[in-house]
């Protein structure tokens, strides 16, 4: 069981007037609620130790009512990281499709994008809800140019398998910590992934029926061009 162990030190007088250091020890875990927490002092009277204790709980709060392992805590920040990168990703698509002269797939992967900010914007406010401190961190340059839609689609896919892997190794982690929390936040991540991978594949094959059509392609710009969110 993980806790915390905090010493505490006061000059007190004693009985024959001379100042003593007296020394006093508080154990509080994680798991038990603050008004069940068991005090353990040395020395000191009892309703110092309170007052400390009622210090300690008021300037820890956020510490105490934690449901974030750091491990967990980290790994989150992370992929708050990693759904960045892939709004990233996805704008750069869209910048280039748009250069290619493909509005509608290039309007596609803007949503796409936005689709994405809040991917990352779910995992931050959980982060906050559990205790947890949100680190932004830098995110890594994207590449700026595809051949083709094609190209575009073939790496998007490619791409949301890798995210995939990483919702799974996430749900592991909970799993393992038994954070239920994260658990159950984690599974509407597992279900979108389904869909993000099912999406990014059938409109590939797609593409990959009309090949270089220039007519197929053009009422598949049309098509990805009424997508609304
Ligand atoms: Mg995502």
């Amino acid at each position: 069981m993980q806790s915390y162990s905090i010493r505490f030190f006061r000059t007190c007088n004693s009985k024959d007037g001379k100042k003593q250091k007296k020394e006093a020890k508080i154990l509080i875990s994680k798991q038990v609620p603050p008004n069940k927490q068991v005090i353990f002092d040395k020395n000191c009277k009892k309703i110092w130790l309170l007052h400390f204790l009622c210090v300690f709980l008021r300037s820890n709060y956020k510490n105490l009512k934690t449901m974030l392992e750091k491990k967990l805590e980290s790994a989150l920040n992370k992929q708050v990281n990693a759904e960045l990168w892939s709004a990233y990703l996805y704008l750069s698509m869209s910048y280039d499709m748009d250069d290619k002269g493909y509005e509608g797939i290039a309007s596609w992967f803007a949503l796409q994008a936005k689709e994405e900010f809040e991917h990352a914007s779910r995992f931050m406010k959980f982060i906050g809800e559990t205790g947890g401190k949100v680190m932004l961190m830098p995110i890594e340059t994207v590449k700026q140019e595809w051949k083709t839609p094609q190209h575009a689609f073939e790496d998007t896919l490619k791409h949301e398998k890798v995210v995939t892997r990483k919702i799974y190794a996430l749900m592991d982690m909970a799993i393992e910590l038994k954070n239920y929390p994260t658990q159950s936040m984690l599974k509407w991540f597992v279900d979108e992934q389904v869909e993000e991978e099912d999406t990014a594949s059938k409109i590939l094959e797609k593409l990959k029926k009309i090949e270089s059509s220039p007519a197929g392609l053009y009422a598949l710009d049309k098509q990805l061009g009424k997508r609304e969110e």
